[in-house]
């Protein structure tokens, strides 16, 4: 059964301190939730990684780094590896994002071997995909979603998928406060479902959580969870507030 799961990219946001204020208040307003079907994921900078990662220690906020480089350890300036990120305690990745691939260069590639470095070292890994505003316009956005996913994924074999959740980001939608339409985010979703079980098997297709991302808030969320195919969401500007993000969590 999948899990559902509401996962705050912090981006370029938050310093050392701001960041384990953060993580501190929404450890403390999930305490008490039973949360038995939701994982609750928050994903600071490097510099505050480690200490939101103590942080989080024995509470009910699970940590995530935004990026990794594919190579074990050597000159590659300014980058960091799955072995650190573990050292730290932290074993989930988020990978793909559309601003690593806008402003970084990260082609399907260079995601294709960040995925296998990840999984080899058993991390798990978020992959994020979707199109920009041209190609929903010009209707090539199932096209674009499924070339990102098979560029990226598709190498895998069909046991890899337990350590892989999927974010289906609409750029169009992201930081923009458009967002798309529950119909549209579970059309999507249903799309991606199936050409995971087109691929594999229906088995791994109902057991891949598939977030959505892009302007979720408290006043939307509920109507987007609430689709059949959408297990969550992957949060920027509102994961910034633990209000909000917490009103989030409680979005199921
Ligand atoms: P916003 O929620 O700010 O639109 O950002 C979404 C996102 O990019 C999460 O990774």
């Amino acid at each position: 059964m999948r899990k559902q799961i509401v996962a705050g990219n912090w981006k370029m946001n938050n310093d050392l301190d701001a960041s384990k204020s953060l993580v501190k208040k929404i450890a403390k307003g999930i305490k008490k939730e039973k949360l038995k079907k939701t994982r609750v994921i928050v994903a600071p900078t490097f510099v505050s990684l480690a200490k939101v990662a103590d942080k989080a220690k024995g509470t009910k906020v699970e940590v995530a780094a935004q990026n990794m480089h594919f190579e074990k350890s050597g000159a590659f300036t300014g980058e960091i590896s799955a072995d650190m990120l573990k050292s730290v305690g932290v074993e989930i990745v988020i990978l793909g994002h559309s601003e690593r691939r806008e402003y970084f260069g990260e082609t399907d590639e260079i995601l294709a071997k960040k995925v296998d470095t990840a999984l080899a070292n058993k991390m798990e890994v978020i992959f994020c995909f979707g199109e920009v505003l041209e190609d929903r316009k010009s209707e090539n956005h199932f096209k674009v979603v499924e070339s990102q996913i098979k560029n990226g994924l598709f190498h895998l074999e069909a046991n890899a998928w337990k350590n892989i959740v999927l974010a289906y980001e609409p750029v169009w939608a992201i930081g923009t406060g458009e967002t798309a339409s529950p119909e549209q985010a579970q059309e999507m979703h249903a799309f991606i479902r199936k050409i995971v079980a087109d691929k594999y098997n229906a088995e791994v297709a109902e057991n891949v959580s598939i977030l959505y991302g892009g302007s979720v808030k408290p006043s939307n969320a509920k109507e987007i969870f609430s689709k059949e195919d959408v297990d969550g969401g992957l949060i920027g500007g509102a994961a910034l507030n633990a209000d909000d993000f917490l009103a989030l969590v409680k979005s199921f």
